[in-house]
């Protein structure tokens, strides 16, 4: 993977570093996803945080508003960090592309995955913000952003609550996405919440653990 940035910056000021990736994101058109997008959605939150979490993509509501998880998926994950008492502004949130994938169904535009090639388009610039940022731990939510940042063969089901060690020392798991927990009923909501409910507490401990060794 090519980088974005000259190793001889030595990380600091991260802020002009996500601005500069942020602009080349803004005028992108490595996919065709430029072709449809409203805004791009680049990326919210603390880039000194230890945590960083990675979504799939903009829906409908964030690519009106270029902001990532707005909407009801958005409130989930708020009430998620909050169940630690973590708000967004203690994370770095991003998604796997910065575009949104989206069909034409019934004369209207459904949001649909990105594909495999939309991804490894947009890779670079996740690549970019994660150097920049330098997370001690990633979340990644859902499978898509699971098996871009941690496996290619990762299943969610399974695979969710484990911790995988990446290249820099970095501890990634991943959970359900919030948007795949809102399409449960019943029984199966409650369970899936209860997942996500562990998973943010593990994250949590070493988020916490990340916060005490910075001192
Ligand atoms: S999804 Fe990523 S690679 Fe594709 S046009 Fe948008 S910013 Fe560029």
């Amino acid at each position: 993977m090519d980088s974005l940035f000259d190793a001889a910056d030595g990380g600091e000021n991260r802020e002009e570093r996500l601005a500069e990736l942020a602009r080349q994101v803004a005028v992108c058109t490595r996919c065709d996803l430029a072709l449809s997008r409203t805004n791009t959605v680049f990326g919210t939150g603390d880039p000194y945080s230890p945590l960083m979490l990675i979504g799939e993509g903009p829906g409908e509501n964030e690519d009106a508003t270029g902001l990532p998880f707005v909407g009801r998926a958005g409130k989930l994950l708020d009430d998620i960090l909050a169940a630690v008492d973590l708000t967004r502004r203690d994370v770095y949130i991003t998604n796997i592309v910065k575009c949104r994938a989206a069909v034409e169904e019934g004369g209207r535009m459904k949001n649909r995955q990105p594909r495999t090639s939309e991804i490894k388009a947009c890779n670079i610039y996740l690549q970019g913000q994660t150097e920049a940022i330098k997370p001690k731990i990633i979340l990644c939510l859902g499978g898509p952003a699971a098996k871009t940042v941690i496996d290619k063969d990762f299943r969610i089901t399974k695979d969710r609550g484990k911790w995988y060690d990446l290249e820099g020392g970095i501890k990634a798991m991943a959970t359900f996405h919030p948007a795949y927990v809102l399409r449960q009923r019943g029984e199966d909501l409650q369970n899936t919440k209860r997942l996500v409910w562990k998973d943010i507490q593990a994250v949590y401990a070493e988020y916490q653990q990340a916060i005490e060794e910075r001192g």
